[in-house]
């Protein structure tokens, strides 16, 4: 809206309208228009308020109260749709104005009333004069109801209420209103008879009148400065101020003053005998009333000129005034049926006019509470938002419930609030959370059968309930036959509402509030709720989703315990031997390959016994196979007890085992290995079927090796077997290492 046109030329047009507004009236009312519609032209409506007003004020020195009253009304509602107070404000203290010069005191009053009561809420931030501040209006607003008072005569009243203005004047120092005032003081003492006190505050009043150059308010000040002279005989004081006043005036178009200035300047120099004198500023002021066609006036200054004619026994003038007078009354009596039917017009123009500025009022009222409405939507809006932000950084239900409740207590009055969650499986809803009258209460069932529960009809159609009077309310959405009578009747909840969670249509749970009060939830509150519910289904879906997903991570982690534990097993099993419990072949395979490859790698010695029980045939086939197998494990233990650290052992098939002797020499491990058959021979596990004793004995067979690139495993373990071999050759019960040679 303020483009290079409005901000810069239609500024400057402003400026200038604003400035001449009192100096000339005709061209003020031309540039009036030409702002309006250069403002209209751009859209810009501070700026036609701002024309309004000013031809408005115009029209109302000129006496026009219809077209006054006509712009003033167009101006106030322009500046009341873009909010600018001081145009609204001043267009009322003008229509106050108006009543006042038509003589309609009560109205007047009430017009300024309305201008303080706007004073009262005044705005600084779209107004036109933006360095006016509101005090500086309520100074005019007291000015001109002390006017009304001194119209009245109540001099009292009056004073006090000039005083109240000077007050503030005084503290802002703002000089032309302060002179105005000072000036109707002095009129007042004038009135009065205190000249003196009369003179001081006319003379103050000059003093900052002139400094703002607001010449009607000088003209009018000297004015009654001359008349004061007149009253205390100072006639070439008295003449001077006249002269003054009529020479500040002579460049303002402003014939009211000018007439009323000249017909005291006639009396007084009637008074003081200057008779031609007072004639001619009587022809003078005779022409100019004519000319404007001001009947009534022009009667009066037909008396006084007759008056004057008569005593300077003049019949011929005399009798020219009565002719005047005469043609004047005639004049004036048309123009009084025509002024009566104009003011019985004006009247019903004035009633009309103002029947349209209360439905701008009541509009404004309506506009006002919206704003009002907004602004509290806003600050809920902001409520939820931060509720927001928080409610979805915690994944705990009771966490989650808590928020909500604290949230809604920030914008309604509730008595009671629950959350209560959907359950698909049981066909139930469950009251998760429920506070009834601050009481935090237990969690309870409903079904989802229940006909006369709200939570389920709320659910059930996925719509909001809004319930403002339970007892007339309630059967609009529940079946009567399902809900008892009496507990309708002793119903304390009067307002509730109802509130579905969902998420992609699906049902998560309620929401509600309820009060014992009728009318509790506005539509506000009902919007809030809204909003709030789908932050609600979100975070309790969460955390929901959690809960389950923690359920399943531990479900999970227990199964991967006992998979664990399984492998082991499985791992165990087929690493060891069944019967005995040490190693079997499997691992012995895996063990030798890994310390060859270390041996191999640090040059490093390593040797290898395998062992046979000797004529174990005979004792399976003598004892049986049961003591066979205990026979085996027996050795195993005793295989197992004689490992030093590093070695290995294992079972190496039927009743062979082998020993894996990492960083051994050969004749350590012969050492090794025949400390080990004398221990089995301890053992004297009775065998009377053996061809070497009558106890269980083993044969050994033993091989050593620094692996290389030339050697291999299988070699090493048939060098060892060889070794077994010829040992067994040899007569058994005895070790015997592998012959390199
Ligand atoms: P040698 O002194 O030459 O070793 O004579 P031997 O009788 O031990 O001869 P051989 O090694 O041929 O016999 C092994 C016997 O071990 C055959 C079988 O009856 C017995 N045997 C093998 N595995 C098991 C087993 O798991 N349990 C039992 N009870 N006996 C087994
Ligand atoms: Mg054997």
């Amino acid at each position: 809206m303020e483009n290079k046109y409005t901000s810069s030329k239609l500024n400057g047009m402003l400026d200038k309208l604003e400035k001449d507004k009192y100096i000339n009236i005709q061209e003020t009312i031309e540039l009036g228009l030409k702002v309006y519609s250069a403002s209209s032209e751009e859209n810009y409506e501070k700026g036609m308020a701002f024309a309004l007003l000013c031809i408005g004020r115009v029209y109302l020195n000129l006496s026009k109260y219809e077209e006054a009253m006509i712009y003033l009304f167009d101006s106030i509602k322009l500046s009341d749709k873009n909010d600018m107070c001081d145009l609204q404000l001043l267009a009322y203290i003008n229509i106050g104005n108006i009543y006042f010069d038509i003589e309609q005191d009560e109205k007047s009053l009430e017009y300024y009333n309305s201008a303080e009561k706007i004073a009262k809420t005044f705005d600084n931030s779209e107004n036109h004069y933006k360095n006016r501040c509101v005090e500086s209006y309520i100074a005019i607003i007291y000015n001109n109801i002390g006017e009304i008072y001194r119209i009245l005569k109540c001099y009292e009243d009056a004073i006090s209420y000039y005083n109240l203005s000077v007050n503030i004047e005084s503290k802002l120092n703002y000089q032309a209103t302060f002179g105005m005032v000072l000036t109707n003081l002095g009129h007042i003492q004038y009135q009065l008879g205190n000249y003196e006190s009369a003179l001081e505050y006319l003379n103050k009043s000059i003093f900052f009148l002139l400094e703002y150059d607001y010449k009607i308010g000088i003209a009018e000040a000297y004015g009654i400065l001359a008349l004061i002279y007149e009253k205390k005989s100072k006639y070439l004081e008295c003449e001077k101020y006249f002269l003054k006043a009529l020479d500040t005036l002579s460049d303002i178009d402003y014939i009211y003053s000018r007439i009323d200035l000249l017909l005291d300047f006639s009396s007084f120099l009637d008074h003081i005998e200057k008779r031609s004198e007072a004639i001619a500023k009587l022809d003078e002021v005779y022409s100019i009333s004519i000319k404007n066609k001001l009947y009534a006036k022009t009667m009066e200054i037909c008396k006084r000129a007759i008056a004057l004619y008569e005593r300077a026994n003049d019949t011929y003038n005399a009798n020219r005034y009565y002719k005047y007078h005469f043609e004047n009354e005639e004049k004036l009596e048309s123009i009084k049926l025509k002024n009566r039917v104009r003011s019985l017009k004006t009247k019903i123009q004035l009633d009309s006019l103002e029947e349209e500025n209360k439905r701008i009022l009541e509009k404004s009222e309506i506009l006002r509470r919206k704003a009002d409405d907004l602004k509290e939507i806003i600050k809920n809006i902001s409520i939820i938002g931060e509720l927001g932000e928080k409610i979805t950084t915690t994944l705990e239900l009771g966490h989650i419930y808590e928020m909500l409740h604290h949230t809604i207590q920030n914008f309604m009055y509730a008595n009671d609030f629950g959350i209560a969650l959907y359950n698909d499986k049981k066909r139930t809803i469950e009251y998760q959370y429920l506070i009834e009258n601050n009481v935090r209460n237990d969690m309870h069932e409903v079904s989802f059968n229940n006909e006369a529960s709200l939570a389920v009809k709320c659910l059930k159609e996925n719509r909001i309930i809004v319930i403002n009077d339970m007892n007339n309310e309630y059967l609009n959405y529940v079946d009567t036959l399902n809900y008892s009578t009496s507990n309708k009747e002793n119903y304390e909840l009067k307002s509730a509402i109802y509130c579905p969670l969902t998420i992609d249509n699906n049902l998560i749970g309620v929401i509600t509030a309820q009060a014992y009060k009728k009318n509790s939830f506005t539509m506000i509150a009902v919007e809030m709720m809204k909003a709030l519910s789908s932050y609600a289904a979100i975070a309790i879906n969460n955390a929901i989703k959690s809960k389950n997903l923690i359920v399943e991570v531990e479900q999970r982690r227990k199964v991967q315990i006992q998979l664990q534990d399984t492998n082991k097993k499985l791992v165990y099993l087929s690493e060891n031997d069944g019967l005995t419990g040490i190693p079997n072949r499997r691992k012995f395979d895996s063990f030798i390959l890994e310390e060859w490859n270390k041996a191999k790698e640090n040059k490093s010695i390593i040797s290898i016994i395998i062992f046979d029980i000797d004529c174990f045939k005979q004792y399976n086939d003598n004892y049986g196979h049961i003591y066979g197998d205990s026979c085996l494990i027996k050795i195993s233990k005793e295989l197992s007890k004689s490992l030093v650290k590093g070695y290995f052992a294992a079972r190496y098939g039927g009743d062979e085992f082998v020993i894996v002797l990492p960083h051994t020499s050969l004749n350590e491990a012969k050492r090794y290995g025949e400390n080990f058959r004398l221990n089995v021979q301890k053992l004297s596990l009775v065998h009377k079927f053996s061809k070497v004793s009558d106890i269980v004995t083993v044969t050994l067979g033993v091989s050593s090796a620094i692996p290389s690139n030339e050697s291999t495993i299988i070699e090493f373990i048939r060098e060892a077997d060889f070794a077994l071999y010829e040992a067994k050759n040899k007569g058994r019960n005895q070790i015997v290492h592998f012959n390199f040679k």
